[in-house]
């Protein structure tokens, strides 16, 4: 007998999906001072809970749930069964269930406002600290910075990254999808940024778009074509840069990293990722990854380089377990 047919999900996942099992909602935000509801929300959603529990617990996917043995109880069989599309566990066996947080409450015995924390830092979502607050300003610097690179390049004052992208074929609607620029000017970009709202004195700490040398500004992605590197969400958080001119400068380079990015930790088309055939196309570099995109590889990410990190390689897992 199959598993599947040993723990039909339905059955498991019933009581849950009705809203009966009051341990598988969060409890209000009155009980948990000092964390808004908003964010507990926003944590959860953002939370992969088979990613989450797979890391302590062997899963394995049956139909659209994963099942294993249970943490809470001394489990024969596996009758511990995640849900990824409802977000929450529960085990026929001894009844635990829940959420995201409840499974860490109980796992790693963590506090509400720790183990929410721990979700927050994994899905880079702020806590509403200093830091925190930092970096929210540094990612609209780089959004903001994507924006301008966009505009330069589109804007008809500079041909040769334009027609350099047009000899190496990536089409319009490929660089729009990615999202690619140009950094033509410091001044256009200075101006772009502080028309944005962005103050003066933060300008510098755009994660490194503007360095402050000889007491002015400088970006040193200058002359370069700008493919920006994003999160699985979408979010910018640095950026990778083709010279023109290769006589002069190295021919590419990319952020310096920060607390927002390591480049161990990204791959280039994470966002524009689609899921295909039950496989991941893994290539080097930024051409490979737009020209087998726009040939209809759409599940193909770039390692902006010929080196895979252990994180890259998690990442891949990922995407290729989900695939
Ligand atoms: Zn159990």
């Amino acid at each position: 007998m199959r598993m599947g047919e040993m723990c039909p999900m339905k059955r498991i996942f019933g009581p849950i999906i009705n809203g009966t099992d009051a341990e598988a909602r969060v409890k209000p935000s009155n009980d948990m001072p000092g964390i808004p509801q908003e964010t507990i929300d926003r944590v959860l959603d953002s939370t992969n809970i088979v990613e989450l529990i797979g890391s302590f617990v062997a899963l394995k996917k049956i139909g659209q749930n994963f099942q294993g043995l249970c943490p809470f109880h001394d489990d024969k069989t596996p009758s511990f069964s995640v849900s990824p599309e409802k977000k929450i566990f529960r085990c026929f066996g001894c009844g635990a269930s829940g959420n995201a947080i409840t499974f860490l409450r109980r796992h790693k015995n963590l506090p509400f406002p720790e183990a929410v924390r721990f979700l927050a830092g994994k899905a880079r979502i702020p806590m509403d600290t200093e830091e925190d607050k930092k970096r929210e300003r540094q990612l609209f610097c780089l959004a903001k910075s994507q924006e301008e690179f966009a505009t330069q390049l589109h804007s008809g004052t500079y041909r040769s990254p334009v027609n350099y992208l047009t000899e190496r074929g990536i089409k319009p609607d490929t660089q729009e999808e990615f999202g690619l620029g140009y950094a033509g000017s410091v001044k256009d970009l200075i101006t772009a940024l502080k028309t944005s709202g962005v103050k003066e004195k933060e300008i510098p700490i755009g994660a490194g778009v503007l360095k402050e040398k000889n007491q002015g500004l400088t970006c040193p992605f200058m002359g370069r074509i700008i493919f920006p590197l994003m999160d699985p969400k979408g979010t910018t958080i640095g950026f990778g840069g083709r010279a023109i001119d290769t006589s002069t400068q190295a021919k590419y380079i990319n952020s310096s990293d920060s607390p927002i990015f390591s480049k161990r930790r990204v791959l280039f088309g994470l966002k524009q990722f689609r899921r295909s055939n039950d496989m991941v196309l893994v290539v080097e570099g930024y051409f490979d990854v737009l020209t087998l995109h726009q040939a209809g590889f759409k599940n193909t990410v770039g390692l902006l380089g010929t080196e895979i990190s252990v994180e890259q390689m998690r990442i891949l897992e990922n995407l290729a377990r989900n695939a």
